[in-house]
């Protein structure tokens, strides 16, 4: 059967140097949104436990029921519909829309959109909707923002802290006028948390860093972080294939010699996306994937019972003109994932 391992070992390295940039384990707050990025969302909530990480980041209200027992602190992203309500939970507000469908005395973070144009209120609407929210009988805990451009190499960066920083000042004028308790600042991504030099804010919301991955331009700080997760195949069947003989859907590998393949059971259906005529790709121990992925197969000339298909998604996201989150993202959450 097709598995996922996780190396502890790895996503510890990982959180340790996450850790050591913020300050300490409470200024980390772990992304776990989508499955944690496919890795399996149970178990690496209960690995970022271990660790000692309190907040957690998911986009849901299923996701942060599961891992509710696990941390103090969940900040939701996007979900307007609460069937039930727990005093760890944070909901992101992203439009003054939202305002009236929040639980009674719930904890809400503002979103404000500082340049991305993607979600969030304005700079503009943040009077009226800290007035509205404090009509609605909801606690203010956290304000912030997302950044458009971290890993880029521009000076966008810092003009979006600028906007955040002139948020800072209207939000806090705001809860002295009504005598609130001041909420939490956070911008940071991975990426926006490895461009400060002393990270000052209350805490950064890291995803992809954790799984091993940062897609900052060199020459900004590129730390040495390591792949937590390994995708393995089974090996179905194995042939002898003769000089000539065609593989795979639309017969496009043509044997140059005699050869042994197999068929190992993974494919796109399993979210490994499709390589096909127009790439090559060699498994970490140069083993060649021949001819088109199929659905629920691919061919490699191995006869391994087991082959580990990759263990660095960079590999692949260059192959599929894409980045590394989308690679680890797709795979599917019916894989059996394994803590090594
Ligand atoms: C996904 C997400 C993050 C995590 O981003 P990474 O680049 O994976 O660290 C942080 N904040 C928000 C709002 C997100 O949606």
């Amino acid at each position: 059967m097709a598995k996922i391992l996780l190396s502890k070992e790895n996503l510890f390295h990982n959180l340790e140097i996450i850790k050591n940039h913020a300050g300490n384990k409470d200024k980390v707050a772990v992304v776990l949104k989508d499955n944690a990025y496919g890795h399996g969302l149970l178990e690496i909530a209960t690995m970022a436990k271990e660790f000692g990480i309190k907040k957690a980041v998911v986009r849901t209200y299923e996701e942060a029921s599961k891992i509710e027992k696990l941390f103090d602190y969940i900040l939701i992203l996007a979900e307007t519909n609460f069937p039930t309500y727990s005093h760890s939970f944070h909901i992101a507000l992203n439009s003054l829309e939202n305002i009236s469908n929040l639980p009674k005395d719930a904890n809400v973070h503002i979103k404000v959109d500082t340049g991305m144009h993607r979600n969030g209120i304005s700079k503009d609407e943040l009077e009226e909707c800290i007035h509205g929210l404090c009509k609605n009988n909801v606690n203010i805990t956290g304000v912030f923002t997302h950044h458009r451009s971290a890993d880029e190499l521009s000076t966008e960066f810092y003009w979006q802290n600028e906007n955040f920083k002139d948020v800072k000042r209207i939000v806090v004028n705001l809860c002295e006028k009504l005598s609130l308790a001041l909420p939490k600042f956070h911008s940071c991504n991975s990426s926006a948390l490895f461009r400060h030099n002393h990270f000052d804010e209350d805490f950064a919301r890291v995803g992809i860093a954790t799984y091993g991955y940062i897609e900052n331009k060199k020459p900004l700080r590129v730390p040495d972080l390591k792949p937590v997760l390994s995708l393995w195949a089974s090996k179905i069947s194995t042939r002898k294939i003769t000089k000539g003989q065609a593989i795979g859907y639309g017969g496009t590998y043509i044997a140059k010699e005699d050869m042994i393949a197999s068929t190992y059971d993974l494919g796109y259906g399993d979210g490994f996306l499709r390589i096909n005529e127009k790439n090559k790709y060699f498994t970490p121990k140069g083993y060649k994937i021949l001819g088109r992925v199929s659905m629920d197969n691919l061919s490699l000339n191995s006869d391994d019972k087991e082959v580990c298909i990759f263990d660095d998604a960079n590999d692949l996201a260059k192959i599929h003109d894409t980045i590394s989150y989308e690679i680890i993202t797709t795979l599917s959450t019916q894989i059996p994932r394994q803590i090594v």
